[in-house]
């Protein structure tokens, strides 16, 4: 474990004099209690923003205006509102359902004043004929939902995902891709679109460094965990930052290196430790992880 202190060659935010911009995404708890609940012991933990998820957020239980409230009162941001459906499909009727959720979604994001709404694009649609054909069928959608973005108010960030999640969870895979997915986007729409940079997609890119700084500007969140190795489960096996390979001071130093001085978001999908552990527990030692090793 690399220590943030030891890393004195590294310009980077000193992250306890900023922990208005510490993040919990909601799906690091393992959405085991009420969205309300967590917004509480979020706030409690001493974070200053989080970022929930649809599911949590689109029920009948939850009444939005009252929940955005209730996150103000808490004294709490919403880093990103997760995520979008996907815009791939199997037909067009498909796709096509997925952007009118799509703009149901952006309307909530607004109403949660939410910094951006995350776009984890989608894979292959099964009806194309090739991998090109699937990657346009998503720009498309992304180019359609534009509209709804501008006229909310919430800007669209785009998540490259990990290559191994290419044929079912995005087919946008690399900072370099992101650069020049976003460049056919703004020529559009130059303020409705931008990237989340998340350490547990990117760590391993030869052309990191050279790919978050070709992203300057654009970069609308940065995510942390960890990658542990051997991973255990394509999907629910991240780890806590500090328990794995990533070097997570060097990676914020890029990201910061381009003028990012926003939010450091938790984001832990690990259905075999984490989501077993008690909530506080969980946001504790996030946040001492956050301060001691990110
Ligand atoms: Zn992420």
């Amino acid at each position: 474990m690399s220590n943030v202190s030891e890393q004195s060659a590294l310009s980077l935010r000193d992250l306890r004099d900023c922990q208005q911009w510490l993040s919990m995404n909601t799906a690091t708890l393992g959405y085991r209690q009420p969205i309300q609940q967590t917004v509480e012991s979020v706030a409690k933990a001493g974070f200053g923003a989080l970022a929930p998820w649809r599911q949590e957020v689109e029920t009948p239980d939850v009444n939005v205006s009252a929940l955005a409230k209730q996150i103000r009162d808490a004294g709490l941001a919403v880093s990103g509102y997760v995520r979008t459906a996907y815009f791939a499909g199997e037909n067009a009727q498909v796709r096509q359902a997925a952007l009118e959720d799509n703009r149901k979604a952006l309307h909530i994001a607004a109403e949660l004043d939410a910094a951006c709404y995350v776009a984890v694009v989608g894979g292959l649609s099964t009806d194309k004929p090739g991998i090109d054909d699937s990657r346009q069928a998503i720009l498309d959608g992304l180019l359609a939902l534009g509209e709804t973005a501008q006229e909310v108010g919430v800007p669209i960030a785009l998540e490259p995902l990990h290559p191994m999640y290419a044929a079912n969870r995005a087919l946008l895979n690399t900072l370099a891709q992101a650069r020049d997915w976003l460049h056919i986007l703004q020529a559009e729409y130059p303020e409705q679109f931008g990237v989340v940079v998340d350490a547990y997609h990117v760590w391993w890119d030869p052309q990191l460094e050279q790919g978050i700084a070709e992203l300057a500007g654009n970069i609308m969140g940065y995510h942390v965990c960890d990658w542990l190795s051997p991973t255990q489960d394509m999907l629910l096996d991240r780890g806590m930052m500090g328990d794995g390979v990533i070097q997570l001071p060097e990676l914020r130093a890029m990201v910061e290196a381009t003028g990012y001085a926003r939010f450091v978001e938790v984001e832990i999908f690990s259905a075999e430790h984490w989501w077993k552990m008690p909530v506080d527990e969980v946001l504790t030692v996030a946040i001492e992880r956050l301060l001691q090793v990110c």
